[in-house]
């Protein structure tokens, strides 16, 4: 296929020895991979110098765009100073306690105290920890369950494939006895018949009735995206957070939003679970657009609450990694979160979000397009062989793969996901650029169709 580069250097290497995450092995074998090798702005480019504007932002990471001299600059400044020191019993480093201060100032609430990772898995992971710690800590070992959801994406490490909804577990034997997964609050996907408020009391209806059949005594905590992301761009119907946090509420469960994706301005907020959902999470992780990608990083934000008791003299909270405060990535995220608010990020996608949410919306009107959903700048295109029905394609036809194989064609990167197209660019895309997208990815579904029409499968 023309847009692969089977015979790069890098990719020869890259066939011998790399095991890609989260891929089809065999696929990348066959077929080749795109070489990228620069980027600037919105865009990025592949090591044969095409240039393609980067509808998935690295991987829904990077928010402030590339080519930040800024970023790199801090970076550099911090691996010239202190590259790296143990943060450990009590070491300590000016860049990440500087970077947790300005973090707990973020964070709504009680939200104060600020665990660093290197990723999203990591700080779901650490998350669950501290609220199992919690638990033992006040005497209530039993107290341990976890509601998820199905459709979630938590993370890739054994803890967080389990929180992960099972449609990620092929092949793994996650800890699955320690969560219970319920449905996921997806509209499009309702069945027939039953109104979005129908649908709303069930999905509230059937966690109570988990929750009282797991006993609330055995249940620690209800982990949710605000937006589901790697799950299919999931919103929830309306009033979904707000009534889902108060069964916490009642039952004493605590509440983690995972907004490794939701936050840093990619919803228009800096948290989106408090600033745009109006909940008050015990527990926010986050990663990603932390750092824009620059250095990678997580954090796992928790209540004075737990904070007090995981931090009780008659003990001590073993959890940890050799790179939790890494100097470098925290300064790579308070020189991004410094950016996002001196260039009033989340503002500007408050205006320009809801135009890419138009824009993709438009793709509506294509046969193939059964709905687009999401909000401001995490976007998702499902494609169905029928619009009326719902009904998929047969998964051979490859939907998704195709559309992001035309729009690179064509100079954008949008990310397949099944029989779904994702897209979350960099936040600072300007209107004539959301265009050019938006014009892009409807050529490229109509050159799709005509495909599949030619070879029967539509
Ligand atoms: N939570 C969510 C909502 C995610 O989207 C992801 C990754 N896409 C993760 C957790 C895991 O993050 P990481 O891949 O950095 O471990």
């Amino acid at each position: 296929m023309n847009y692969q580069y089977s015979g790069h250097e890098a990719w020869e290497q890259d066939r011998q020895h790399l095991i890609h995450p989260f891929s089809s092995l065999a696929v990348n074998k066959e077929e080749g991979c795109t070489v990228m090798a620069g980027a600037d702005g919105v865009h990025v480019s592949d090591a044969e110098g095409n240039r393609f504007y980067d509808g998935i932002g690295g991987l829904w990471c990077v928010n402030v765009g590339y080519g930040r001299t800024e970023i790199i600059d801090a970076i550099a400044q911090q691996l010239r100073e202190l590259p790296f020191y143990s943060a450990f019993n009590n070491l300590t480093n000016k860049p990440a306690s500087a970077l947790a201060a300005k973090l707990a100032q973020l964070a709504p609430g009680p939200l104060n105290h600020v665990f660093f990772g290197t990723g999203g898995s990591i700080a779901n992971d650490s998350a669950v920890r501290m609220v199992h710690h919690y638990f033992n800590r006040i005497g209530k070992p039993y107290r341990k369950k976890i509601l998820s959801r199905q459709n979630a994406y938590h993370g890739s490490t054994h803890l967080t494939i389990a929180l992960t909804g099972p449609v990620y577990q092929h092949g793994w034997d996650g800890a699955t006895d320690l969560v219970h997964y319920l449905s996921a609050p997806h509209s499009y996907r309702r069945p027939e018949g039953v109104s979005e408020e129908g649908f709303l009391d069930f999905l509230i209806q059937e966690m109570e009735e988990a929750i009282l059949k797991l006993g609330p005594d055995n249940v620690a905590a209800f982990i949710a995206e605000p937006i589901m992301g790697a799950g299919g761009v999931i919103v929830p119907p309306e009033g979904y957070h707000k009534r889902t946090w108060d069964l916490c509420q009642k039952y004493g469960l605590f509440y983690i939003s995972d907004e490794v994706v939701t936050a840093f301005g990619r919803l228009g907020h800096m948290f989106a679970s408090y600033d745009k959902f109006g909940i008050q999470p015990d527990i926010i992780c986050t990663a990603k657009g932390i750092s824009s990608g620059y250095q990678p990083l997580s954090a796992t934000i928790v209540s004075d609450e737990i904070f007090d008791v995981i931090s009780r003299p008659d003990g001590a909270f073993y959890h940890g990694f050799t790179y939790s405060c890494h100097p470098a990535a925290c300064a790579a995220g308070l020189k991004n979160i410094e950016i996002l608010e001196r260039e009033g990020i989340c503002e500007r996608v408050r205006k320009t979000g809801p135009i890419f949410q138009r824009t993709l919306k438009k793709l509506e009107e294509l046969d193939l397009v059964g709905e687009v959903r999401g909000s401001h700048f995490m976007m998702c295109i499902e494609n169905v062989a029928n619009k009326a029905t719902k009904q998929l394609l047969p998964a051979e036809a490859n939907v998704g793969k195709r559309i992001a194989q035309n729009c690179q064609k064509r100079g954008l990167i949008v990310r397949p996901l099944g029989h779904l197209n994702i897209m979350s660019p960099p936040l600072i895309l300007n209107e004539a650029q959301i265009e050019e997208i938006g014009d892009i990815t409807h050529k490229a579904i109509v050159a799709t169709m005509d495909d599949l029409t030619r070879e029967g499968l539509l």
